[in-house]
């Protein structure tokens, strides 16, 4: 696009040329009608490429596209209109400036109006000069009409060139022109010019061979002029260097920090032409590789002011820019990470709980507000591949879940780890009801289970779901999300709960419920109720299972909730101990009742046979309860996460005369051959494979097969759960050598209930008999 001043420049351009060439012309026309001289002709040759040599040493003012330059050659046009007549000195001098300009290596427009500057501001100086009579210049008055020639020069040339570069840019002519630069030009200018003058004098008053000593002073002054010149530049690149370093600092992004980089280049070269590409720099362009984080460019520039620096000093200069820039992306890019790092789990990459509030708090907020829905996901059966496989196992267990969660997710939901084995997923827009039908895929995708170490390894989710409403916050959100959760869990595993005011728990009731079970433990407030267990063969109680029980506040907590807390915050190993003492002093009283043989089963936790003291609380139960015999019972799920060391000390326990029975076989992950392994004598059968064989033949046969195959095993088998007689007349045809647990045979009861009912069973026996 060209702008009202672009097109006013180039007429002024063109104006100027054709004014300089006519004049040239003109000047030309008379020194052909005159006839030309040697005198001519050693100007010609002499005069012109000198006029150029000394152009290539000009003062540079910092304005505008690369400044403006104020040549000093104008000193040889004082001296050829001091010493040859008006036209031959004019016809060198236009010459000469031709010969500049040709050589110069600038737009052709900046080179033409230059022609026509330098050929007027001559024509001008040398109109001055052959005001005087008899060109008397060796005089005062000489002096004075010369020092005004060259003072006329100097202002045409300047205005000149200071026209063009006003009518290219938006600033006023009074600031190009009037600036502190033009007194330096002047100080240069004033002893150069004089030197022309004072040859002038030299060629009239003195042998012409005498000239050759100006060649001195001339030297001395163009060394010095380019080195205020250079040095002056240099001075201004370094604050230029230093502002934008200083700047690099205050950017807060990458594209800041690239923008700045180019326009402190275009400052710093004073060109315009200064851009940042992927391509090298061509022929005739200066520039240098910049290093912007991965990202290779080059910063290059077209030719630049040779009167001002060099093409080695631009690129040493740029390279500094380039390498400030550089620094700032790196810097930028390590704030980034940084800020990623701690807004991100490390494991996962996912968001962290701090993403996840800010998140939930802008949903929340958001004018145009849709339903915002949070899922609250916490792993089922988590702990026990961690404590099993170990930690590097549990953590690729997460990574694959966490991608999983990615894959259901819909497009736009936020997914945040926000514990250990918890998961967040925000939805915004999501209708209500597809909230089910989200949560039932993330069930149906952890239910495939996960490859640990080479095993397939169940695992599963509880989902609480959380709507949010008119005046919900980010907190009470997430807190009810996670009260959901607990709902959805003590319901079973693997499986959703929705929010609702009436659900209470949330994790801040858990830490409390744990600490209060932490005092409780302490306190020994745990009691045992007793469990009978039947033989079918014989009708009679064998033995009974302790199970724990808690009164929190006066009212009792179920066992499944305390006991999962104590298992999560590692207090079931205290837990175990006070049932083990508790079992072990009421064990005196049991064999009194029972009065021979009987078994006395007490539930552990896999985590209390990895407690290094485990095996001397349970020589030491296992002595106080002598006549009884100690059977600890593990359930499957935690005995699959078996490993050499726990089936070493569940051996030395057998050892000591103690058996284990396998809890709650048939619902949990088990692998047949497992069984093979275990020093177990006994084999439970969960209640959920007795619960319907008296509706069910397929129920049936299942039980069946599995105390068979039990049995095959040598293991003695119990079958829990046995509410109806239906269910105990089928198990008593079809499995006569089991035994059997069940609310219908016996709830479990306190010690001294148990004691009586023992009592009474043993003394109606003996009457029977
Ligand atoms: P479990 O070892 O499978 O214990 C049997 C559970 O089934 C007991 O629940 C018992 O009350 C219940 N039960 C017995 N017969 C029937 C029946 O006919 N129908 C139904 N529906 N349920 C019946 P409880 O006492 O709530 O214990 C739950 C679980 O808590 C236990 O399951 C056991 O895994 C755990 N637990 C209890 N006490 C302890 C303990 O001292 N240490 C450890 N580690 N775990 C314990
Ligand atoms: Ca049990
Ligand atoms: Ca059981």
């Amino acid at each position: 696009m060209v702008q009202p001043g672009e097109s006013l420049r180039r007429y002024y351009h063109a104006a100027t040329f054709a004014v300089g060439l006519a004049v040239f012309a003109a000047a030309a026309a008379q020194v052909l009608t005159d006839g030309l001289g040697p005198k001519l002709w050693l100007g010609v040759f002499l005069g012109a490429p000198l006029i150029a040599l000394i152009a290539r040493f000009p003062m540079v003012l910092d304005r505008g596209e690369g400044g403006i330059e104020v040549g000093f050659e104008s000193s040889i046009l004082l001296f050829l209109v001091c010493t040859m007549p008006t036209d031959q000195a004019l016809v060198i001098w236009s010459l000469g400036v031709m010969l500049t300009q040709a050589l110069s290596g600038k737009l052709l427009s900046v080179r033409l109006v230059n022609i026509g500057i330098g050929i007027i501001a001559g024509a001008l100086a040398a109109l001055i000069v052959t005001t005087l009579p008899d060109r008397d210049v060796v005089s005062p008055r000489g002096l004075i009409v010369v020092a005004c020639a060259a003072a006329v020069y100097f202002l045409t040339d300047y205005v000149g060139s200071g026209l063009s570069l006003f009518l290219a840019g938006q600033t006023t002519l009074g600031a190009e022109l009037l600036q502190s630069e033009t007194l330096w030009a002047i100080a240069c200018f004033v002893p150069l010019d004089s030197l022309g003058y004072l040859g002038a004098v030299v060629e009239r008053s003195a042998p012409w061979w005498t000239l050759g000593l100006l060649v001195v002073p001339l030297t001395t002054l163009l060394i010095a002029t380019r080195a205020v010149t250079r040095g002056r530049e240099n001075a201004r690149r370094l604050t230029v260097l230093f502002g934008a370093a200083v700047r690099a600092q205050t950017l807060t992004d990458r594209d800041a920090v690239l923008t700045s980089l180019v326009s402190d280049a275009r400052e710093l070269l004073l060109l315009r032409t200064v851009e940042l590409r992927p391509e090298a720099p061509d022929l005739g362009e200066v520039g240098v590789r910049v290093q912007l984080g991965e990202e290779v460019c080059w910063l290059t520039a077209r030719a630049a002011n040779r009167a001002r620096s060099t093409t080695a000093s631009d690129e040493q200069a740029l390279r500094a820019l380039a390498a400030v820039a550089s620094d700032a992306i790196g810097r930028l890019e390590l704030t980034t990470e940084m800020v990623h790092v701690a807004r991100h789990d490390p494991l996962t990459d996912l968001p962290n709980r701090g993403i996840l509030i800010d998140q939930i708090t802008q949903a929340l907020e958001a004018s145009d507000r849709g339903p915002v829905t949070l899922f609250f996901l916490d792993l089922d059966g988590f702990k026990p591949i961690n404590d099993r496989f170990g930690h590097g196992a549990g953590d690729r267990v997460l990574v694959e879940l966490a991608r999983r969660l990615r894959q259901c997710a819909p497009d736009g939901a936020t997914i945040a780890r926000v514990g250990g084995d918890e998961f967040a997923i925000l939805c915004t827009g999501l209708p209500p009801q597809e909230a089910g039908p989200l949560c039932e895929r993330l069930v149906a995708a952890f239910e495939t289970g996960v490859d640990v170490a080479g095993q397939r390894v169940q695992i599963s989710v509880s989902i609480g779901i959380a709507h949010a409403t008119r005046d919900e916050t980010a907190a009470s959100l997430l807190r009810n999300a996670d009260v959901a959760m607990y709902e959805a869990k003590t319901q079973g595993k693997g499986r959703y709960a929705v929010y609702e005011p009436s659900m209470g728990r949330s994790r801040l009731d858990r830490l409390e419920l744990v600490d209060e079970l932490r005092r409780a433990i302490h306190r020994r407030e745990i009691a045992l109720v007793y469990q009978p267990v039947v033989s079918l063969a014989t009708g009679r109680i064998v033995g009974a299972e302790a199970l724990a029980r808690w009164q929190r506040n006066g009212s009792p907590v179920r066992p499944d909730i305390f006991i999962s807390a104590a298992e999560e915050s590692g207090l079931i190993v205290g837990l175990g101990d006070v049932v083990l003492g508790q079992a072990a002093s009421d064990a005196a009283a049991m064999r009194e009742a029972f009065g021979g043989s009987h078994s006395l089963s007490v539930n552990i936790s896999a985590a209390q046979l990895r407690d290094p003291d485990f095996l001397e609380t349970v020589e030491r139960t296992a002595r106080t309860m002598s006549g009884s015999r100690l059977v600890l019972e593990i359930t499957e799920r935690q005995g699959v996460d078996l490993d050499a060391e726990v089936l070493a000390a569940m051996r030395t326990i057998t050892d000591m005369g103690v058996a284990f029975a396998i809890d709650d076989f048939g619902v949990g992950f088990s692998s047949i051959s497992y069984l093979h392994d275990l020093p177990a004598q006994i084999l439970k059968a969960d209640a959920a494979l007795s619960a319907g064989i008296d509706r069910d033949d397929r129920a049936r046969t299942l039980l069946r097969s599995v105390a068979f195959m039990g049995r095959g095993l040598g293991f003695d088998v119990v079958i829990e759960g046995i509410e109806r007689e239906s269910q105990l007349d089928i198990i008593r045809s079809e499995m006569p050598g089991a035994f059997a647990q069940g609310y219908f045979l016996h709830r479990p009861m306190p010690l001294d209930r148990l004691l009586q009912t023992v009592r009474s069973e043993r003394s109606g026996v003996a009457s029977g008999d």
